[in-house]
């Protein structure tokens, strides 16, 4: 007999968000893995369904050090939910690891899924949302930091960010500084709560607009992908150009095309043979 780890994805600021299927899961459950106890046990109580003995916890730091012990309650058949303190859990929130460890241990998992800030946040962007990527929190500071920023350079899709309220201006500096500032910015604050607010323009915008600004609450940043200008492969008239441009220079016809071959990043055979074969005033 095995149990079954449950998902619950729980409101990120609106209680009417939790659905029917959450309630009757922790209703079941015969245990409820939580991010702070006193948090779920609150959710629980504004549902009027008793936790009573059953709220665990499992944070960032004791997930590792719980999965043997929930693992063994898997086994005895029991039905287990996971929730975070708001949104789908696993994501830049505990969950992940015990998760893995279920699978290896042929445990079936399933969710309920439901409110989560990463996809409400893009969703109301209004940027592409075909192709995009999850960065969570940048590191605060350091190489690390650095790296990360740079590494979004030329990231096409468009890129989710967790923030602290306190560190939004620091982040539209530094992206600003490291990107094109003209790139497409969204900061969405506070979702699904009264202070619901969607800010969006350009890098360099956002720079100017927070500089200063006491932002509070909660806050997801959504940036455009880089619009890399991909050069189209130059055809035979253009490179015929660049020979006649250096043969007029006096260039020999065959320092012409290793001059072409090397600035249109070109094989120097195919330079030389339409030199050798089209161009005017090169030898036949
Ligand atoms: N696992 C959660 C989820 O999927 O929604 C996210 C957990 S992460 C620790 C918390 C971050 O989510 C916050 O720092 C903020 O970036 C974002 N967030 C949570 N609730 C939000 C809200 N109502 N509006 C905007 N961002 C929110």
């Amino acid at each position: 007999m095995t149990g079954i780890l449950v998902l619950v994805a729980t409101p990120i600021g609106n209680l009417g968000d939790l659905s029917p299927r959450a309630r009757e899961e922790f209703e079941r459950a015969d245990r409820v893995l939580c991010e702070d106890t006193r948090r779920t046990r609150a959710l629980l109580s504004a549902c009027g369904i008793p936790a009573g003995g059953r709220l665990m916890s499992l944070h960032e730091h004791n997930e590792g050090a719980r999965i043997d012990a929930v693992l063994d309650a898997l086994g005895r058949g029991e039905r287990i939910c996971v929730v975070s303190d708001a949104g789908t859990p696993g994501i830049s929130d505990p969950g992940s690891l015990l998760v893995a460890a279920a699978v290896a241990s042929g445990v079936d998992v399933t969710t309920v899924p439901g409110p989560s800030a990463l996809l409400g946040a893009i969703v109301v962007s209004g940027l592409p949302t075909d192709r995009f990527v999850m960065e969570g929190f940048l590191p605060r500071k350091g190489a690390e930091r650095t790296e990360r920023i740079a590494g979004l350079t030329t990231e096409t899709r468009t890129v989710v960010l967790y923030e602290s309220p306190r560190r939004v201006a620091a982040t539209m500096a530094d992206l600003a500084a490291s990107l094109d500032a003209d790139r497409p910015v969204v900061v969405v604050r506070e979702l699904t709560k009264i202070h619901e607010e969607i800010w969006r323009g350009t890098l360099v915008e956002a720079v100017a607009h927070y500089d200063g600004l006491e932002v509070r609450g909660e806050v997801v940043v959504v940036l455009g992908g880089a619009t890399i200008a991909i050069r189209p492969e130059p055809d035979d008239e253009e490179i015929l150009a660049a020979i006649e441009a250096s043969l007029a220079k006096g260039m020999s016809t065959k320092d012409a095309a290793r001059a072409v071959a090397e600035s249109l990043k070109l094989p120097r055979r195919r330079v030389y043979q339409l030199a050798t074969e089209r161009a005017p005033g090169s030898p036949r």
